[in-house]
């Protein structure tokens, strides 16, 4: 049996940098090109280049999402974009187009292909096609139970990705134009406005503007709101049936979602692998998933069609027992002084938590803060302004701060 990899989202370099200060083994990424997550936040050449050198210094892989369905016009400036890919050294290609496989295979025949959810491949008949095409990994469909991803580990030698943990599509694996219909953002192009979670009415055609609300209580009623999906109960057993990558969805979330969700993920398998038999979950592990924001958790499918447990009904509202208010740039331990990179609002007087890469959660309260001019300040307003502050402990570089709801 082969270790599994931790594999986070990295939206941005700086969500890539904390996903692997928090123990992802490898993280995934899209660059600008091909209209794929043309949001902010993205990628540029420089930031990919920069990103790829952090990852492979501290030890960790980079895979670069190709996954776009490709029109005839993509396919022209595929070449030229792949080669750049491989001249920054990424470790793999995410793909879902058969025409851009085969692309790849042309242009950069040395360059891994993982084979995206997208393709959705649900037996091993699918990924033993795909093994001959010389795909080396898949990215199985979220909509497989346990025993159906261990028959698929059985007739094959591929490399088998699972998501863990992070939203569930209402839709097959994002095979979904509900988003790019409403709002012109495509899910197949890594751009959804998750559509699926809006409140919506009923409206007669011949009765413009009468809404007719289709509701359980008066906050109406959310047909297609999926519970988001945790498998940290089922590491062990995922294990066993021999996936080799454990997914975490996200890349839109934030670096405290992405860092805290690593980290758990990160202990749960390590502990796991340095001791199967004696293996328990870690209720602090339970503790930090809460403390993201997050929809209800479910299993998805690993265990049993979810149906209607599998929805959240009442609300689309996310929540979350914690608040992110800053992360920690450096700390001088002469002068128990942190230096922190303000997120959220916070005063001097609060108890705030401090959770690193390294270090469990520990509260200290706020006696006196100095903005970044040297002045004192009674509280930190301004989004990434860089104020000090004692903490009564050391702290490691890139910790979290956060507040208790
Ligand atoms: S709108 Fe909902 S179902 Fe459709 S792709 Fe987005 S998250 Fe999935």
């Amino acid at each position: 049996m082969k270790r599994p990899e931790i594999l986070a989202p990295a939206g941005n370099l700086e969500k890539l940098k904390m996903a692997i200060l928090y123990g992802a083994d490898a993280v995934y990424l899209a660059g600008k090109s091909f209209g794929m997550r043309a949001f902010a936040g993205n990628f540029n050449e420089a930031q990919m280049q920069e990103g790829i050198a952090f990852a492979h210094q501290h030890g960790a892989k980079v895979y670069v999402t190709v996954n776009i369905f490709a029109h005839n016009e993509d396919v022209d400036k595929l070449p030229a974009y792949l080669k750049k890919l491989a001249d920054y050294e990424v470790d793999g290609l995410i793909i879902a187009d058969p025409g851009v496989f085969a692309l790849a295979q042309e242009v950069v025949p040395h360059l891994p292909c993982h084979l995206s959810t997208q393709a959705n491949t649900m037996n091993w008949r699918s990924a033993l096609f795909w093994q001959k095409a010389g795909i080396k990994r898949i990215i199985l469909a979220r909509e497989l139970n346990l025993e159906q991803i261990a028959g698929i580990r059985r007739h094959t030698e591929l490399e088998l990705e699972v998501f863990v943990h992070g939203a569930m599509c209402w839709a097959y694996s994002g095979r979904c134009y509900l988003s790019h219909h409403l709002e012109g953002r495509s899910a197949n192009r890594g751009q959804c406005a998750q559509a699926c979670r809006w409140k919506y009415y009923l409206v007669e055609q011949r009765h413009p503007g009468e809404f007719m609300p289709i509701e359980e209580d008066e906050r109406g009623i959310y047909i297609l709101n999926a519970r988001d999906l945790c498998l940290l109960d089922y590491i062990g057993q995922l294990t066993a049936a021999g996936v080799n990558s454990f997914k975490i969805e996200g890349r839109m979330k934030s670096v405290y979602y992405v860092s805290l969700v690593t980290r758990v993920y990160r202990q749960a398998l390590d502990a796991y692998w340095a001791d199967p038999e004696n293996f328990a979950l870690d209720p602090a592990w339970w503790r930090e998933l809460e403390a993201v924001s997050h929809r209800p958790y479910s299993t998805g499918f690993l265990v049993q069609n979810p149906g209607r447990e599998g929805q959240v009904f009442e609300s689309t509202e996310q929540v979350s027992t914690h608040e992110f208010v800053g992360v920690v740039q450096s700390y001088h331990e002469q002068t128990g002084q942190a230096v922190v990179e303000m997120r959220n609002r916070f005063a001097v007087g609060e108890k705030l938590e401090v959770v690193g890469p390294k270090t469990d959660p520990r509260e200290f309260t706020v006696t006196s803060l100095i903005n970044s001019t040297g002045q004192p300040i009674a509280e930190a307003i301004l989004v990434q302004e860089h104020v000090s502050m004692p903490v009564p402990f050391p702290v490691e570089p890139y910790s979290i701060i956060r507040r208790k709801k």
